[in-house]
């Protein structure tokens, strides 16, 4: 646990948060006109280890091998120069904070950090933190790296690290609404993995086991990469589960909830898998059927509340898969290279 303080002048500036993993769509943008949730659970934060918010640079003042220095191998719009280590909080944790008036711009529906931080300390008035809330982007606030300071907070007992948390029973993101659309978290996590299966596949079609993880991936390898060669197959492995059969080439295992830490695999590729994702692909909550008291007529059976289902295909996040595949050295490999060019040429064509 700890709490976040200004820089300038110590106050407080968040309640008392635990780390957890950076969420895969920290830097998701979904659909203009759409009011996203909030990004961290109260309670918690995340740090972002690559640099963030402006000064950005475009890709033809940087150029390929400054980008390579900073792990970013193939052509990306523009690069942060940002300091690293931004820490995300939910809106609601943020204690002593007031908006700079100034600075409060954005796209239509409220503020998008186009004009850097727009949170001032309220005691002494420092720059701090920015909050988005505009459409299209997760509700946040990302405390500057340089303006705030992390303090240890007392008397709470250190933060377990066990594989057990993926099966604490906790709120978990449902993979369709109410109304079947695929939850954008689904969407962003799922493209991920996507870039981490292509690059694991060397250029053969991979094979998948029918069912959610079907769902979530066959259409999508199946478009991207070649058929003809022996295709490779993928699994889920990890914590509860039997190690994989031989013939599995690549395991889909999941990233920690709270450490981001991969579940090791030995003997095959690992291809990492958002941890409460991965959690409902190895057992997907079936809908029970629920006693009820009274009302109905013997003979009557309910048929509410139906079960989810979505009414498309599942699409990958674009540019989370784009902004992930960027990052994979494997991605300097002509093939895979070829595959970056075509998908980032015609956004959000087949599968996405
Ligand atoms: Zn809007
Ligand atoms: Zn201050």
């Amino acid at each position: 646990m700890a709490v976040f303080v200004c820089a300038g002048c110590d106050a407080v500036l968040t309640a008392q948060v635990s780390r957890v993993a950076l969420p895969a769509e920290v830097h998701q943008i979904w659909g203009n006109g759409t009011l996203l949730p909030v990004l961290m659970e109260a309670g918690t934060y995340a740090v972002d280890l690559e640099p963030s918010g402006p000064p950005w640079r475009r890709w033809d003042e940087i150029g390929a091998d400054e980008a390579a220095e900073r792990g970013v191998y193939a052509p990306v719009f523009a690069l942060s120069y940002g300091a690293p280590g931004a820490v995300f909080v939910a809106p609601g944790d943020t204690r002593g904070t007031v908006l700079i008036p100034e600075r409060c711009g954005g796209f239509c529906c409220g503020l998008d950090g186009r004009d850097g931080p727009n949170l001032a300390c309220e005691r002494c008035g420092r720059a701090v933190a920015t909050r988005i809330d505009d459409c299209s982007y997760w509700q946040s606030v990302r405390l500057d790296p340089e303006a705030v300071r992390g303090v240890p907070a007392e008397d709470v007992a250190p933060e377990a690290d066990s594989w057990q948390a993926l099966t604490e029973p906790r709120d978990r993101t449902p993979r369709v609404d109410q109304c079947g659309r695929w939850s954008p978290r689904w969407a962003a996590a799922a493209a991920v993995t996507l870039a981490h299966l292509l690059a694991a596949s060397d250029g053969a079609p991979v094979a998948v086991p029918d069912g959610p993880v079907a769902d979530l991936f066959r259409h999508a390898l199946d478009t991207l990469l070649p058929a003809g060669r022996p295709a490779r197959t993928a699994a889920l492995a990890g914590p509860s589960l039997p190690a994989p059969d031989p013939e599995v080439d690549i395991a889909l295992v999941p990233t920690h909830p709270r450490t981001g830490r991969t579940w090791q695999s030995p003997g095959t590729v690992a291809v990492p898998l958002a941890g409460d994702i991965w959690t409902q692909l190895v057992s997907p909550q079936r809908q029970l059927p629920i006693p009820v008291a009274g009302g109905m007529p013997d003979g009557v059976f309910r048929d509410d509340p139906l079960p989810l289902h979505p009414h498309t295909l599942f699409r990958p996040d674009w540019g989370v898969f784009l902004h992930t595949l960027a990052r994979l050295p494997a991605v300097r490999e002509r093939w895979l290279r070829e595959i970056h060019e075509r998908v980032r040429n015609r956004p959000y064509a087949d599968p996405f």
